[in-house]
């Protein structure tokens, strides 16, 4: 089977999200981004065992025996309001971004990562667009006409760790993920599949295993 890298479109970025990110608070639900502990929801209601694979009622947190394989799977995305450059190719425009999963942003101490605080910085970017396009739906077609979307456009160009290109190119996807390629064909990590997804890419795939 073949596989390779194209950029992903907002179709894509809304099937694989589990949850809508606004705030940055949003960044680090556990309704979104899975569970921080094994078998226990975020409010406690359903402690124990007896209780994985169910979802709590009152916060919607799945609990599950392993949380770490649901928080380094689950992504979510962003609505920007306005159509914005893809950081990796600038011929096409995205209302929507993926969020990586909530364990790529933070190191094994717990804390934030540098990539964890790219992603507020999106989000803090993404929700002054808001406040200057509005929620007028007739804007946003034509917000990136009108050169509002800078800040949002070189946001998203930092998580996928790009710079941010006003010239219609398509970026060539780095080493490091196509090398992820033969990895994914031959193990089927959903991880795997969440960073690569996470940068934006979406993957083609030709022949069967
Ligand atoms: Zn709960």
């Amino acid at each position: 089977m073949k596989m390779h890298l194209v950029p992903g479109i907002d179709c894509d970025f809304h099937k694989w999200s589990c949850g809508l990110v606004v705030t940055v608070e949003d960044l680090y639900s556990p309704s979104t981004f899975g569970p921080s502990e094994d078998s226990r929801c975020a409010c406690g209601e359903l402690t124990g065992s007896e209780h994985d694979g169910k979802i709590c009622g009152q916060c919607l947190v799945d609990v599950s025996c392993d949380s770490r394989q649901i928080r380094r799977v689950r992504m979510g995305h962003i609505a920007l309001n306005a159509l914005c450059r893809h950081p990796l190719d600038a011929d096409t425009l995205v209302r929507r971004f993926p969020i990586a999963p909530v364990d790529l942003r933070r190191g094994k101490d717990g804390c934030v990562n540098e990539l964890g605080r790219d992603y507020e910085e999106l989000v803090k970017s993404a929700s002054r667009l808001r406040k200057r396009v509005g929620e007028d739906p007739r804007e946003i077609g034509t917000a990136h006409c009108t050169g509002v979307t800078g800040e949002v456009d070189q946001a998203l160009a930092q998580v996928v760790g790009v710079q941010a290109s006003p010239a219609a190119a398509t970026q060539p996807p780095p080493s490091s993920l196509a090398s992820l390629l033969p990895e994914l064909a031959l193990t089927a990590d959903p991880a795997l599949l969440s960073v690569i997804r996470s940068m934006g890419y979406a993957l083609e795939c030709h022949g069967t295993l």
